[in-house]
């Protein structure tokens, strides 16, 4: 286990204003997934004062879009809660700009997120430990963390679950003929079903959410809350306090010491004027896409660029908004010839009965989002773990230019799980209200476009085995005149969307590139100034990436706090892929990928498969 230098939590200098400055310990920037667990668990290890600037609002009871699980398809693309960042034209995408969500509230996104619950693969972590030189990261080091995180309500959760952690996750019930079809058709394929994919993350089983009884919980609610009530009521002080509408402008440096930030705060008409408040420790929590954004604005990043956009370079360090990884999500769907899937529910007035329901009881259709199953498949039969990530749903929304599943029907929506292409974010204005430029040149790389044949291969073969052939009335997308590899690549190219998972903008690492010190998450050259959100991330785990948020910030905590780390757990062989066998990634690379790597200008078709 690595060494860590304790940084103690220095004494609160002065709570409230003096002279229109605050002081306060740690000022936490952005109270989204990992900002909510930083700040909750440092008041916990006896910060006398944290101050959470969140730019979005609180998440109410009665916001039914946002509490009720099938209200996420609301949420996201909502202003109210939603960022709504667009990326740029993406070259192998045959130009298309891909929407990117991401949450605006406390709790930031997972207040719209899809509240799946995935650890990732043992090897994921001990690839982070590989490329950071620092084992402290590794899986084994790094359960009980998870297990920090997780209060697992299922009887059948593996024995190096958490049951006693923050965030009371529930498993879905994943019931009826379809979904009964669907772990048929998986054993049939030679995926194995888990009855626990967190603790044996190899085949498909039954998903976890964060959710309990039939409600969304924000990492805000599982974190946060219990610490906001002297705040809430007016009587005694609470070491927390959180403010929303809190849009921060830029990190302010001293002496090469990050001492604070500037923010303004939205009466929902106006900004508001610039404020600033002095921290003992600055902790940038606002997410992959505008962690970097915030740090380019103060003169952190590549010397180069910051020339270029205008902004006084004080910090100059390359890897800032370099490395954006994310996963590329497509979907297959059949129509059923049966009525037995959920579309029965997307008519106007079975959605406002379902709210009806929901209010009233908190079950039925609204207390699900309807993806229910799914897990983590190898595309070949020698892959040392799995490489892919399916969803399985019989909710079946239309997929755009694509032919619609008319009546009742199924669907897999995958993604490779462990990427190569490199994207970047970028400042497009020094006006830090203006979003920054979004590049992810997915599918840029050969790897890449390889890997997406196979996972189609893979989970058509899936959804083709005898278990489903009661319920196939064929498939509808991409259709069966998909034939070639060339076809698969074109079809993937023309409608894939992101899936959701941003992260590595400014990494942890040892390499010129990296931006934090594995060690601290402290940015390397500046103290003061640490990130913990997906931004820090080394390599996006095969699967969604909350809980891969939620277990660094849980680590950063003690971090940040100096308490001692807590002893390794050994985890069960099955869990590993071969045990010490690393790197995992399709071709054999786990460091060496340059950013915005491309193997070419794509064609006109928008790019082709090397042979
Ligand atoms: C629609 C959607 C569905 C998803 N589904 C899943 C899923 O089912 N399972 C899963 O594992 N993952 C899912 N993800 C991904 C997962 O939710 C994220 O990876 C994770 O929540 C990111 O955490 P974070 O702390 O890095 O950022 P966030 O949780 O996004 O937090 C960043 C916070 O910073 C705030 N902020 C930004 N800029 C500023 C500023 N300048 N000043 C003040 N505050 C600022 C934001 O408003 C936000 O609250 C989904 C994501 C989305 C958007």
């Amino acid at each position: 286990m690595a060494v860590h230098r304790p940084a103690r939590i220095p004494a609160a200098r002065r709570g409230g204003a003096g002279g229109g400055v605050e002081h306060v310990d740690v000022v936490v920037v952005g109270g989204g997934s990992a900002g909510s667990v930083v700040a909750g668990r440092l008041v916990e290890a006896g910060a006398s004062s944290v101050l959470v600037l969140e730019a979005g609002g609180p998440v109410h009871p009665w916001d039914v879009e946002v509490r009720m699980p099938l209200g996420m398809y609301r949420a996201v693309g909502d202003a109210r809660y939603d960022w709504k960042y667009v990326g740029e034209e993406e070259p192998w995408l045959f130009r298309r700009r891909i929407n990117h969500p991401r949450g605006k509230a406390l709790g930031g996104s997972s207040a719209i997120n899809g509240m799946l619950y995935q650890r990732g693969h043992a090897a994921d972590y001990d690839g982070w430990a590989a490329m950071t030189g620092d084992p402290s990261w590794d899986y084994s080091h790094l359960v009980p963390y998870f297990q920090r995180v997780e209060a697992a309500t299922a009887r059948s959760a593996g024995p190096t679950r958490g049951r006693g952690g923050a965030h009371v996750l529930t498993q879905d019930p994943a019931a009826g003929p379809l979904h009964e079809a669907f772990f048929a058709a998986a054993r049939q394929a030679g995926h194995p079903v888990s009855s626990d994919p967190n603790e044996v993350q190899d085949g498909v089983g039954r998903f976890e959410k964060a959710q309990s009884h039939g409600r969304r919980t924000t990492a805000a609610d599982a974190y946060l809350t219990k610490h906001l009530g002297g705040q809430r009521s007016g009587r005694g002080r609470s070491p927390l306090r959180v403010q929303c509408h809190a849009l921060v402008t830029r990190v302010v440096v001293e002496g090469g010491r990050a001492v604070g930030v500037r923010y303004r705060v939205s009466d929902g008409r106006s900004a508001g004027p610039e404020r600033e408040v002095r921290a003992g420790e600055v902790v940038l929590a606002a997410g992959a896409f505008a962690t970097p954004q915030l740090m380019l604005l103060s003169g952190i990043g590549p010397r180069d660029e910051l020339e270029a956009a205008g902004v006084e370079v004080v910090h100059h360090l390359p890897g800032v908004g370099r490395d954006l990884q994310d996963h590329l999500g497509a979907f297959v769907q059949h129509r059923s010839s049966r009525p037995v899937g959920a579309n029965g529910i997307k008519g106007r007035p079975q959605l406002l009965s379902a709210a009806a329901r929901w209010l009233a009881l908190g079950s039925g259709p609204g207390a699900s989002t309807h993806i229910e199953a799914g897990g983590f498949l190898r595309t070949t039969p020698d892959a040392l773990a799995p490489d892919a990530t399916v969803f399985f749903s019989s909710l079946v929304w239309p997929v755009a230019g694509m032919p619609v599943v008319e009546g009742h029907g199924y669907q897999l929506y995958a993604y490779p799980g462990r990427v190569t292409s490199r994207g970047s974010v970028t400042l497009r204005s020094t006006d830090p209200a203006a979003a920054p430029v979004i590049r992810n040149n997915y599918l840029s790389t050969d790897s890449d476009r390889q890997a997406w044949v196979r996972v189609l291969r893979t989970v058509r073969e899936l959804l083709s085995q005898p278990a489903f052939e009661p319920f196939d009335g064929g498939e509808v997308v991409p259709g069966t005149h998909v034939v070639t590899d060339e076809e698969i690549l074109s079809f993937v190219q023309r409608t894939a969307r992101t899936g959701l998972h941003p992260t590595s903008t400014a990494r942890m690492g040892v390499d010129d590139a990296a931006v934090l010190d594995p060690a601290t998450l402290g940015v390397h050259g500046l103290p003061g100034l640490r990130v913990v959100d997906a931004s820090a991330i080394p390599l996006m785990p095969n699967g969604n990436s909350y809980a891969p948020v939620m277990v660094l910030a849980e680590k950063a905590a003690d971090l940040i706090s100096g308490a001692a780390a807590p002893a390794p757990v050994r985890v069960p062989e099955a869990a590993r892929a071969v045990p010490g066998s690393l790197p995992l990634l399709p071709d054999g690379r786990l460091a060496d990928v340059p950013a915005d790597a491309a193997d070419g200008p794509p064609g006109v078709s928008g790019g082709s498969l090397a042979s």
